[in-house]
């Protein structure tokens, strides 16, 4: 499931695709890509635009066409773009929506799983859209501060790992970007996040945007596979890693369930209570 890092090389990779290129034709061929507005109503008014930027905000990629119009999309659990050099064949199966540009070149919005949305909003008002309007600061481009962080935490009664995943409080988080962030941290991933000192705050708030920078050099590609999907390389520490030794102290990496969600950490690094 693609979060903040899978994005911004989405974003990286579009960027190089799409910025100073004219649409020559965009196709819709699958309606549930924008189901809340019936579909593909979208496709006929962006043919012709020229792709002005593009950006990232937490998990949501803002491609930005000329006349102040944005492409809006959300990869959700298996959406990727890809770029295809030429189309020698009809598109492949899972290819929701193309792209084509005029140099010959194509987009392709592919998703399986078809959770995904690609939609299109007046540029002024995507940070007003339902979706954008309550996220947090972006957890890379505006990090939260330790006292920031100090003062989320005396908010609530969670773990620190829902905490940390919440998009409202902080933008583009998710299940594995926290495992690995706690266990950087050396913090147990249930710990309630009030119970946590200034300084393990700080640690947490110190390991954030590094974490999200290596994870995004370390998976850096043309065509992301996600983490479960056939021919995926798991090229994280601790998540998906039950039972094999701690790569620090050899202790096995466990697994839990906190909200619902598979949680993986090491119980010598991250002891669940008090001073490590
Ligand atoms: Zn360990």
């Amino acid at each position: 499931v693609p979060e903040l890092p899978e994005v911004e090389i989405h974003a990286r990779n579009l960027r190089g695709w799409l910025v100073g290129k004219r649409i020559a034709e965009a196709q819709v061929l699958d309606p549930m890509l924008d189901a809340e507005n019936g579909g593909a109503g979208w496709a006929a008014p962006v043919s012709g635009r020229r792709v002005q930027a593009v950006r990232r905000d937490a998990k949501y990629l803002l491609i930005d066409l000329d006349e102040a119009d944005t492409l809006v999309a959300h990869l959700r659990m298996t959406g990727r773009f890809r770029s295809v050099g030429y189309r020698a064949a009809p598109p492949e199966k899972w290819v929701r929506m193309v792209l084509a540009l005029e140099d010959g070149t194509e987009v392709q919005f592919e998703d399986r799983r078809r959770f995904g949305r690609v939609w299109l909003a007046p540029t002024a008002a995507v940070r007003s859209l339902p979706e954008l309007a309550e996220l947090g600061p972006d957890a890379l481009e505006a990090p939260t501060s330790a006292g920031r962080l100090t003062e989320l935490a005396a908010m609530t009664s969670r773990s620190i790992k829902v905490l940390l995943m919440d998009q409202r409080l902080i933008g583009g988080i998710g299940n594995i970007c926290a495992a690995e962030i706690l266990y950087r941290a050396r913090i147990a991933p249930d710990r309630p996040a009030r119970s946590l000192t200034a300084e393990e705050v700080e640690r947490i708030a110190q390991t954030i945007p590094p974490y999200l920078e290596w994870a995004i050099a370390v998976q850096s590609r043309r065509e992301l596979i996600y983490l479960g999907e056939k021919g995926a390389e798991n090229v994280f520490t601790v998540y998906r890693r039950e039972g094999e030794p701690c790569p620090e102290c050899a202790t096995p990496i466990a697994r839990s369930v906190i909200a619902g969600r598979g949680t993986y950490y090491c119980p010598g690094c991250q002891p669940s209570r008090g001073e490590g």
